[in-house]
């Protein structure tokens, strides 16, 4: 087994643990967090500054997530390190983070994450890693939605 399966299996682990503890946050305290490697390498717009400098264009995920942040009142960031993302975790308005990254980072990030629930969504990487990699927003909004309280 080589090592990313490895994580993944320890991934797919965790979400489902942690999925059982879920259900009980408002959007606004729920931070979906993405890696820089996701907004296309092509566009200027600051959105590690802030989310809502994203267009929309279509031309990366990021506007995907922004369009789902928008729709359940969620947070979203993107951060430019693992660091980074640990200190964003850590605000006290955050109760709760679907993470989107690599397995490595993700690993990683659990590991060190403190006692918030995190569920994880690994990326996709057609062009290799750390550039212009991709995520379904459906499926994040689907984990998403594990952590929401109903109605
Ligand atoms: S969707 Fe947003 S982040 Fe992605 S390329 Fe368009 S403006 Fe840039």
């Amino acid at each position: 087994m080589n090592l990313d399966r490895l994580r993944r299996a320890v991934i797919r682990a965790h979400n489902r643990w942690t999925g059982r503890r879920g259900g009980s946050f408002s959007g606004n305290e729920i931070l979906i967090l993405t890696p820089r490697c996701l907004q296309y390498s092509g566009c200027d717009r600051n959105v590690v500054a802030d989310s809502g400098n994203c267009l929309r264009c279509g031309r990366c995920d990021f506007g995907g997530l922004a369009e789902l942040a928008k729709k359940h009142g969620a947070r979203l960031e993107m951060a430019t390190g693992g660091g980074i993302a640990l200190e964003l975790l850590k605000k006290p308005e955050i109760k709760a983070v679907v993470a989107v990254a690599c397995e490595k980072e993700i690993v990683s990030g659990l590991l060190r994450k403190g006692r918030k629930p995190a569920l994880a969504v690994i990326n996709l990487r057609p062009h290799g890693p750390c550039r212009d990699t991709r995520v379904d927003p459906a499926e994040v909004e689907a984990v998403l939605r594990r952590l929401l309280k109903e109605g």
